[in-house]
């Protein structure tokens, strides 16, 4: 018998084994598909490195960047390249993020007042928010009611739609504050005004620079990658545990008993003391279903949207656009059927050969559920008429490739904080079992990692608890 069974290999699974094994705990990481990282995933065609899921680390939330330091990848965290631009589609055209934009929301006057991503009207509502009184109900809200309220309509339409939204290819009248951008909320209760918050803090551009080339330093731009993309933590993952703890193309498909759990996972059953189940939340619904209905209740109405990465290489003399920073959103009314653009091989070093241009586009999310439904050529075709007229590209691309992420972006909706809570309270009653995972406690790759390690610890202490118990 083994102390864990590690459900997943995504960055979640991966991490929690990650800090069992350095806590000195025996695990085994079984994992559906024939390959570890989940989402995560990188793909070398002809001298280019495609993401086909996350690039980025935003070093902010420094728990990615921390992790890649252990595993020896300091050294290898690259910055963004210059100039460190997002642009956002408005009217057919490409409007650049204004400077010194917090979350997307312009905190320095004189570029806000030149872009031309809003009209007058909607500069000056957005002006007013400094004289917006605070909110005094706690109860969560949605980004769109939240950004509404304090900046107006047109902020919606243009920021947190197509960017606040976008990243997790929700719905903005949906998706929570409360538990995606808990900081907005603090801020504005604690300074009555975000744009008041935000002139009390130094802004990241104006942090001390740090003198490590790479590291969380705003200078260089709040995001990090690795030349061969974020597949190479997954590869350092796998390589620090030891031979053979992960299974692959080992499904699981029961959990029976209780101390020890058996968990049966393809060919392989296996005993263990605790299972920490780092699965998407409606497969951790299936799993528990056996054994608490309120419980699987719960994790199974945590939505999840559907989105395809479609990756295009192109000769660099067949775009006349500069493409001058990392890539633009597109917010629903500009109805052009793609989500987003990435110019990959503008943002990173390392994803193209010099003779040639990397970009991809997103497609589906709340905005167009069945878009999953469409082939590859239909994915294609759509990428390739909302980009053209765009990016003024001439001539068709040297190969595409498409990437389905079926059910793969959770969605924390408004009153999620809520459930997660009463999720907490069904699995006391459980004792060795535990959940980690984008469902639950976060979801971008820093916050995956801490939510598992700190899992990862409490399984710990509950061993050592349990082993103790034995004893007496
Ligand atoms: C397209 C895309 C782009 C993103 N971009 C970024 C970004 O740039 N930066 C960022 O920080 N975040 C980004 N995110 C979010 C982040 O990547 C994910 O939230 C995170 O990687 C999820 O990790 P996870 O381990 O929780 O889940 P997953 O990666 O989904 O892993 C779950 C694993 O469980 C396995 N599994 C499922 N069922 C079973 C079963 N029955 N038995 C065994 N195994 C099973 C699956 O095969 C999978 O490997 C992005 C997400 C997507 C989809």
């Amino acid at each position: 018998m083994i102390d864990v069974v590690v459900v997943g290999a995504g960055i979640a699974g991966l991490s929690t084994a990650f800090e069992l094994h350095r806590r000195g705990v025996s695990c085994t990481v079984v994992e559906r598909a024939a390959r570890a990282g989940g989402v995560i995933l990188n793909e070398e065609i002809d001298g280019y490195t495609i993401d086909a899921g996350p690039d980025s680390l935003l070093t902010q939330k420094p728990e990615g960047l921390k992790l890649c330091e252990e595993l020896g990848l300091g050294d290898r965290l690259v910055s963004t390249k210059p100039p460190r631009l997002a642009f956002i589609q408005r009217a057919g055209r490409l409007h650049a993020l204004p400077a010194a934009s917090v979350l997307g929301i312009p905190t320095r006057l004189g570029p806000f007042l030149k872009t031309g991503l809003f009209t007058w009207a909607g500069k000056v509502r957005m002006g007013a928010e400094l004289f917006v009184p605070p909110r005094r109900d706690a109860s969560d809200e949605s980004i769109g009611a939240f950004i509404r309220r304090r900046f107006g309509a047109e902020a919606v339409t243009y920021l947190a739609e197509p960017l606040l939204a976008g990243i997790h290819a929700g719905d903005v009248d949906r998706l929570s504050m409360h538990a995606l951008f808990p900081r907005l909320v603090d801020a504005e209760e604690k300074y009555g005004s975000l744009l008041r918050a935000f002139r009390q803090r130094p802004s990241p551009e104006r942090r001390a620079p740090n003198p490590k080339r790479a590291g969380p330093s705003a200078e260089h731009g709040v995001f990090r990658s690795l030349p061969g993309g974020l597949s190479e933590i997954v590869r350092a993952l796998v390589a620090a545990l030891p031979p053979g703890a992960v299974r692959l193309n080992a499904p699981v498909t029961r959990i029976s008993r209780t101390g020890p759990f058996c968990v049966e996972a393809g060919v392989h059953s296996i005993d263990a003391r605790a299972v920490a189940l780092s699965t998407p939340a409606y497969v951790t619904a299936e799993l528990v279903g056996m054994r608490d209905g309120e419980l699987a209740r719960l994790c199974g109405e945590i939505p999840y949207a559907s989105t395809a990465t479609i990756a295009l290489a192109f000769p660099r003399g067949a775009v006349s656009h500069p493409l001058n920073g990392s890539g633009f959103v597109v917010p629903r009314v500009e109805a052009t059927g793609i989500l987003a653009g990435s110019w990959l091989s503008s943002k990173w070093s390392h994803r193209a050969p010099d003779e040639g241009v990397l970009m991809r586009t997103f497609v589906g999310g709340a905005r167009d559920p069945g878009a999953l439904d469409r082939s590859d050529t239909e994915l294609v075709t759509l990428s390739l008429s909302a980009l053209t007229p765009l990016l003024g590209i001439a001539g068709p691309p040297l190969f595409t490739r498409v990437y389905r992420f079926d059910r793969a972006n959770a969605q924390h909706e408004v009153g999620h904080l809520t459930r997660l809570d009463a999720i907490e309270r069904a699995l006391a009653r459980h004792p060795g079992l535990f959940v980690t995972g984008s469902g639950f406690r976060g979801v971008g790759i820093p916050d995956c990692v801490a939510d598992a390690r700190a899992t990862a610890g409490k399984i710990s202490e509950w061993l050592n608890r349990d082993t103790m118990n034995l004893r007496m």
